[in-house]
């Protein structure tokens, strides 16, 4: 993509362009309620857009926070140049501008027979679709306590916490990342945290380093341009490590318990970012929409329907869903105008758009003055009944434009897209 056609492309990533010419009249939607189940990138923007394109729907947002902690940008929190109140989003924007209804609690389930959710206080909510957004759960590693060793992979307290380690270690020290096998949260955010992290040591703690366990057998997400920043700028200071496997943390002793082909060791350090294995949130799990043995929830990807309910209009967006796509915020923001738009038509009795796009987009920082970014659409395949990448790109070097304006620029308008 040449640098005008970023610029357009970072224009156009959230003004909801797929929606801004539905071809029918709203109001057969007229008085229909709309539940969406949690306010991350994918649950804020369909509540908003369902307002947006849909003034007569009744739409209510459950989520048990008051204000959504964006992942997205958060790794500069981890060394201070980006405040979290920057990146936290309030969700009162969504009740005062679109009329959204706010629960703060969680639900529970889901009965999609008799189309209601439960919540933990026990009230109950009746819709006609339902959206369920809940994000990410983990799978527990033995041992592992996330107050010694943060995953900060949801952000928020997590995030500070590792803040708070990063900058008390001492000169000299040693900062672990394991990361876990795909599919997970977002391919490229570690290998950028690594970037991050070693960019601030470069200038903050002389002699520290930063060693990569990654359970893959090679970087997951932009691979040219961290094993260049890897055996480039940072070679002194970042050493990577495939095909490690996690075993057991000893949060007492700071230590993991790996295998890395077939050789058990241990490793110690002062600071352990262990980021844990993924799979769609307990919701999911809890109301039958995960099959046996799977991690992720199977969905439709012309309305994001769940497989597994397949009429009971119960809709599965963002990093919970199964479709293959890139498990990101601008991905999730994507698939939420889709699944916005294939309710709007199947509340006016039309079929869903035969052949939806989504995108989904980086920007990481490589040093304190640059940064790259990458871009991936994906196109809907008739045959497959899936959404596969059409297009792909990757910026050839770092750039200080892309650091300064684009990057920046994009967060901005994701984050305003989805949350203001
Ligand atoms: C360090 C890092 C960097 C990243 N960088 C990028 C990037 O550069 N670009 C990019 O596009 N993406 C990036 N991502 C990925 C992005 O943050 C996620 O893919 C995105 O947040 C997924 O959105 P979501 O709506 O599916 O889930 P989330 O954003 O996690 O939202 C889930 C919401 O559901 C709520 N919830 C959970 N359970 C319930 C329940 N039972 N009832 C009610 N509410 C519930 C939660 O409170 C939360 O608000 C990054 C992620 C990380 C960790």
């Amino acid at each position: 993509m040449n640098s005008l056609n970023r610029r357009k492309f970072i224009q156009v990533c959230g003004s909801g362009l797929a929606l801004a010419t539905l071809p029918f009249s709203l109001h057969a939607a007229s008085g229909a309620r709309v539940v969406v189940i949690g306010g991350g990138f994918a649950g804020a923007t369909a509540a908003k857009y369902l307002r947006l394109f849909g003034p007569d729907l009744q739409v209510t947002l459950v989520d048990p926070a008051t204000a959504h902690v964006s992942c997205v940008g958060s790794n500069l929190v981890l060394t201070g140049e980006t405040p979290i109140g920057e990146l936290t989003k309030p969700f009162a924007a969504l009740s005062d501008k679109y009329g959204v209804e706010l629960v703060s609690e969680p639900a529970v389930s889901i009965d999609a027979a008799n189309k209601r959710v439960s919540l933990a206080s026990g009230a109950t909510l009746d819709y006609e679709h339902v959206i369920l957004a809940p994000g990410i759960d983990f799978e527990p590693v033995s041992g592992h306590d996330f107050n010694v060793m943060p995953h900060a992979w949801i952000a928020g307290a997590q995030t500070t916490l590792l803040q708070e380690q990063l900058m008390a270690m001492a000169d000299g020290g040693t900062f672990v990342i394991a990361i876990p096998k795909t599919p997970f949260r977002a391919h490229t955010a570690p290998y950028e945290r690594a970037t991050v992290v070693a960019d601030y040591f470069q200038r903050n703690k002389p002699g520290a380093k930063i060693l990569i366990l990654d359970a893959n057998a090679a970087i997951a997400g932009m691979n040219r341009t961290f094993t260049e920043a890897f055996t480039g700028v940072y070679r002194d200071i970042v050493e990577y490590v495939p095909n490690v496997t996690v075993n057991a943390a000893d949060a007492l002793n700071r230590r993991l318990d790996i295998t890395r082909e077939g050789t058990a060791s241990s490793v110690t350090a002062e600071v352990i970012n262990l980021i844990p294995a993924q799979k769609a949130g307990k919701l999911l799990f809890d109301s039958g929409l995960v099959p046996d043995g799977s991690k992720f929830a199977p969905v439709n990807p012309l309305n994001y329907a769940s497989t597994l309910a397949p009429e009971a209009n119960v809709h599965i967006l963002g990093d919970s869903q199964s479709t293959g796509q890139a498990k990101s915020g601008h991905m999730a923001n994507s698939q939420a105008k889709v699944c916005v738009d294939a309710i709007l038509r199947d509340l006016a009795g039309l079929a869903p758009d035969p052949a939806p796009k989504t995108t989904a987009a980086a920007f990481p920082p490589i040093t304190r003055r640059t940064a790259s970014w990458t871009t991936t659409t994906y196109s809907f395949d008739a045959a497959s009944m899936s959404m596969v990448a059409s297009s792909s790109a990757e910026a050839p070097k770092p750039t200080k434009d892309i650091r300064k304006e684009e990057g920046p620029g994009w967060l901005i308008n994701l984050l305003s897209d989805s949350f203001a």
